[in-house]
């Protein structure tokens, strides 16, 4: 039966396909893709495994007084009887041979299908046979630990470049995931693997699993509550990345309307991909500088594709993610970081030192035993200067870096004079070691993120210091309207048009531009068509996004025009409530302002 779940759009476009559920069985197993040539070794692993249980029950079986009570005979009975089950090991075989999962992967989705059927009996003996199940498959899963996977990788290693975006060429069904949460170390994970759009029951619009969604350029809808619950294995699912709509086991004329859509949305990409080497230059002749935000030195190419002029936002973190606790050593850093710079041709580079922390955990299952209000704690630059050697090492790495292109160093979560200098003085430290060491190394520009109120508050300091401002909204929405990114439940009043999120941003521009400092954003509202006029007319001239957002702001700055935009955007930042000012008829696009289509629109114009 078709029903329809509500979530947070937080990445574009539609994607219809098979659902996935990774995590929903109380196991937590490894889930990767084999190669079609390696079935029979995984299947035999789960044969292995489920005899040796077997042999174990029979052995107590057999060992058994006669006094026993006749229940536990009963249970191992019952649990015996379960792994002779056709449809636990046929539906085993299906997700190995036809889906290419994993063994653990194969028997815990067989396991999450066959509980939900307990879970609908009518008879209250049958249902509690759930929990004999569940204690079956661990008990297998248990066997096969020991029974390594000859093909056991990462999803990230497996796929080479140049390699069939699919498992194997057999497998052409497209996959969509469903999961109750991703920590941004799963989303790197899934950064090169089949999916084609998830869900997630938990995060919220720039909670660090959507920016990463964001910059993997798939539909995607966080926030759906219980959509890990209420969508089973392999139903056909439809994410409307663009409303926030899931729609779960579609009809056939829903699946028809969303196919158009998706086929449109398709159609627009082509059309916007004709910008990539027009100007961003607005209709009265402002530069406008659109970067891009990154997390892995291999992002670059897509930077470039898109026609970005250079990386705002370098997240170095994800560097750093999924280790399990060991940090890249200086040179591994220094090589990524090399990599970035020489793949953006010679454009600049901007590098964030690490933000570890809050939402962005080392590794996953962190979040859980780290501290209780972990936004507010040991988070980035403060994470960095409880561990001058780390920084240090990040520090030389960047400068030395900086020898092969122009790199800009950016610090995050800023907001004491004391930080400010700290900072100031590790670096000049990590020169002296390099100096020490006679290592080439390079210039590079000193920013800081203003992502805290307290930051946006004390400018003159800020800049004082730095050559270039970047806002981080995502954070100062945060911190300015004590609503957490990630948490859902309050993602109604995340607001990025609160009068006092929007004066923040203002006088951070205003001033910078006051002292001939360089200014951009590089928070999720820059890369919002909805933002980009306004920001143009609060005189912002730099933006940075991911790069599947490019072409479209691009679209719009070429449409608009700032000398309309300023008096507009001072309105707007006046009002009481700025989302309706900027929808009423003050709005700097006229009748007669000539609007550039990316269809049918005069390129030559410009
Ligand atoms: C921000 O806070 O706006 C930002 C760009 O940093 P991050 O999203 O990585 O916290
Ligand atoms: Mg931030």
């Amino acid at each position: 039966m078709t029903f329809a779940i509500h979530g947070l759009a937080v990445a574009r476009g539609i994607a219809i396909g098979r659902a996935v559920l990774v995590g929903s069985s109380r196991v937590d197993v490894a889930h990767y893709f084999i190669e079609a040539h390696q079935v029979a070794e995984e299947i035999d692993r789960v044969r292995m495994g489920r005899n040796a249980v077997v042999d174990e029950l029979q052995r107590l079986q057999h060992a058994m007084p006669k006094d026993a009570p006749p229940e536990l005979t009963a249970l191992l009975d019952v649990h015996l009887m379960l792994l002779e089950d056709e449809t636990l090991t046929s539906g085993v075989k299906h997700w190995i041979t036809d889906r290419l999962y994993n063994a653990e992967w194969a028997l815990t989705t067989q396991l999450d299908i066959l509980a939900r059927q307990f879970d609908e009996m009518e008879d209250e003996y049958l249902r509690e046979r759930k929990a004999d199940l569940e204690q079956v498959v661990e008990r297998i899963l248990r066997y096969m630990k020991g029974v390594v996977s000859p093909v056991a990788q990462p999803l990230p290693a497996r796929r080479k470049a140049g390699q069939h975006l699919w498992p194997d060429e057999s497998l052409t069904v497209p996959l969509v995931l469903i999961a109750h949460d991703l920590s941004p170390a799963d989303m790197l994970q899934f950064k090169q693997s089949v999916f084609a759009g998830f869900v997630t029951d938990v995060g919220g619009k720039t909670s660090h699993t959507a920016i990463v969604a964001r910059s993997l350029d798939i539909p995607a809808v966080v926030g759906a509550r219980s959509a890990s619950q209420l969508v089973r294995q392999d139903d056909w699912v439809i994410i409307d990345g663009d409303s926030g709509v899931v729609i779960v086991d579609p009809s056939a004329i829903i699946l028809a309307e969303y196919g158009f859509k998706q086929r449109q949305g398709e159609l627009e990409r082509e059309r916007l991909m004709r910008l990539r080497h027009t100007p961003a230059v607005t209709l009265d002749g402002q530069r406008i500088e659109l970067l891009a935000n990154i997390e892995m030195p291999e992002d670059a190419v897509g930077a470039v594709n898109a026609g970005a002029v250079g990386v705002g936002l370098f997240r170095s973190e994800f560097l750093f993610m999924g280790r399990k606790g060991s940090l890249p050593n200086e040179e591994e850093q220094y090589q990524a970081y090399r990599r970035a710079v020489e793949g953006m041709q010679g454009m600049p580079v901007t590098i964030r030192t690490v933000d570890i922390g809050a939402d962005k955990p080392l590794d996953k299952g962190q979040k859980e035993d780290t501290h209780l209000n972990p936004a507010l704690g040991l988070r980035a630059i403060r994470w960095s200067l409880a561990d001058p050697a780390m920084f240090l090492t990040q520090l030389r790495a960047i400068l030395r870096a900086a020898a092969h292109g122009q790199v800009n160093l950016l610090v995050p979560m800023l907001a004491h004079g004391s930080e400010i200098r700290q900072t100031l003085s590790l670096l000049d430290f990590a020169r002296a070691e390099l100096d020490n060491r006679g290592a080439v190394y390079g210039p590079v520009k000193l920013g800081a993120m203003i992502e805290i109120p307290a930051a946006a508050l004390t400018l003159k300091l800020f800049l004082k210091y730095f050559d270039f401002l970047s806002v981080g909204t995502n954070d100062l929405i945060q911190y300015t309207l004590a609503i957490d990114r990630a948490d859902e439940s309050v993602a109604h009043l995340y607001d990025p048009l609160h009068p006092a999120v929007l004066r923040l941003l203002a006088d951070t521009i205003r001033e910078c531009q006051a002292q001939g400092k360089g200014v951009s954003v590089c928070g999720e509202m820059a890369g919002d068509v909805a933002m980009t006029r306004l920001l143009l007319g609060l005189g912002l001239r730099s933006f940075s996004m991911h790069p599947a957002q490019i072409l479209a702001v691009k679209q719009e700055v070429l449409r608009a025009d700032t000398s309309r935009l300023t008096p507009w955007a001072q309105h707007v930042l006046e009002a009481e409530e700025p989302a309706l000012a900027m929808a009423d008829p003050l709005s700097a696009r006229t009748e007669a302002e000539p609007v550039w289509d990316s269809g049918l629109g005069p390129l030559s114009t410009y």
